[in-house]
């Protein structure tokens, strides 16, 4: 139990497993004149860091106080219980690394800048909730650990302006200024964090197991709600630890995305699921030689049919593959035989010049060209394994017709795999 020590010129104790330094720093900037009155398991405190909740009182006027002021410097402090940063706004950074939140801390106002919780410990009572609240800083969770409740609550709701009613969405991470950082985040039950209408970006997610997170009314997009660029994720990815670049960002983004893929997969959301596997494979492919390491079976998935996930691409290459062997079949290097091969007869007395190129004229005449339509034709016939008439007659036309009856079906099937990608996995 805490009981007021004796007034003495003891320093406030701060936090166990911190460098001298680092709480003389803390002293200055969080302590500052507060007096170390405050004993907890034998150690002298400031009321902004004993770690129990008898402190209570003294301690919600001290940050009423600290508020009005302007000051945002909560380092290693314990919040003993609940505590509501509402319908202000605040244009400074807020600085809680390292703070013990034991009670529901929200934020319902406008942060132009960012909010640190690096390594805050929220505990099993505690829910941290962004409520309708505008996020234009970034959103610091890193090394923080998470035992009760973590949610994001945007909205949509109708305001009048000018005496119209307009549509106003409220997706918490507003700006392109607004990021989230959740890596390496410790979290005892996934399935508490929540999001509810919010703007997300996948980068925001890596190095943390997302595939339990709850998404509800998510938008992902761009600040500007644009399409979700694989480059500008990877940038984001790349630029999370400002100097200390990650070894491989295309490896990172493409785990993130897998999983966002799974947890959207199994709330049967097939469309969003599909956005976040083109991502991820993406983010593989631009890994080796700007994306055209064309000898490797994942580019030629990418460019047949969008990895599975583009049924028009499909479509657009079986046409462009089935023109391709047709305009093979049209060029005069493709011979085909000729039904109705004329027969010469040739006479005995004939010199020999004469019925060497009659030989020549017969043969000439066993073989004959296709027209385009008819090649056209020709080629869907053999592209659907019909062994059409007439036959190959020379090496060019058979190579191009064996070629066909593998690549042409090859095609109809990844076409029939991006059809059904639309509707099942
Ligand atoms: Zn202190």
């Amino acid at each position: 139990m805490a009981r007021i020590a004796p007034k003495s010129r003891k320093k406030c104790f701060v936090v166990a497993n911190l460098s001298e330094m680092a709480k003389e720093r803390i002293r200055r900037d969080v302590c500052k004149t507060l007096p170390a009155t405050y004993l907890h398991e034998g150690k002298s405190f400031c009321v902004l860091h004993c770690p129990n909740s008898d402190k209570l009182e003294v301690f919600n006027n001290e940050i009423h106080n600290r508020l009005s002021n302007e000051e945002y410097n909560y380092e290693n402090c314990y919040f003993p219980s609940d505590i509501d940063f509402s319908h202000v706004s605040f244009n400074k950074p807020f600085y809680f690394m390292g703070a013990t939140f034991a009670g529901k801390v929200r934020f319902m106002g406008n942060f132009e800048e960012e909010l640190d919780f690096r390594g805050a410990l929220f505990d099993k009572e505690s829910q941290l909730i962004f409520q309708h609240a505008g996020l234009r800083g970034g959103l610091d969770l890193r090394n923080a650990i998470i035992r009760g409740h973590l949610s994001f609550e945007g909205g949509e709701y109708m305001n009048s302006e000018d005496g119209k009613l307009v549509d106003v969405l409220q997706l918490i991470f507003e700006g392109d200024r607004a990021w989230l950082d959740l890596q390496n985040l410790i979290i005892e039950k996934p399935e508490r964090v929540l999001f509810h209408t919010v703007r997300l970006q996948p980068n925001w997610f890596v190095n943390v197991d997302c595939r339990k997170f709850v998404f509800t009314d998510c938008r992902w997009v761009t600040a500007d709600g644009k399409k979700l660029d694989t480059l500008d994720e990877l940038d984001g990815a790349y630029m999370k630890n400002g100097f200390l670049f990650p070894t491989n960002p295309n490896a990172l983004l493409t785990k993130t995305c897998l999983q966002l893929a799974e947890n959207y997969e199994s709330n049967k959301d097939y469309e969003t699921s599909s956005l976040f596997w083109k991502i991820a494979n993406e983010s593989k492919r631009f890994e080796e030689y700007w994306g055209f390491k064309i000898w490797s079976l994942h580019w030629w998935y990418w460019l047949l049919s969008f990895y599975g996930e583009s049924w028009r691409r499909a479509a657009l290459c079986l046409v462009v593959l089935v023109s391709l062997f047709a305009c093979g079949y049209v060029s005069s290097f493709s011979h085909f035989v000729n039904p109705n091969k004329q027969t010469l007869v040739i006479e005995e007395d004939a010199s020999e010049t004469d019925k060497q190129l009659m030989k020549l004229a017969e043969e000439a005449s066993g073989y004959r060209l296709l027209g385009w339509t008819e090649a056209f034709i020709y080629s869907l016939r053999v592209g659907a394994l019909q062994r059409p008439d007439p036959q190959p007659g020379n090496n060019v036309a058979k190579g191009l017709v064996a070629l066909e009856t593998i690549f042409v079906p090859l095609q109809v099937a990844l076409l029939a795999l991006a059809i059904r990608r639309k509707f099942m996995r």
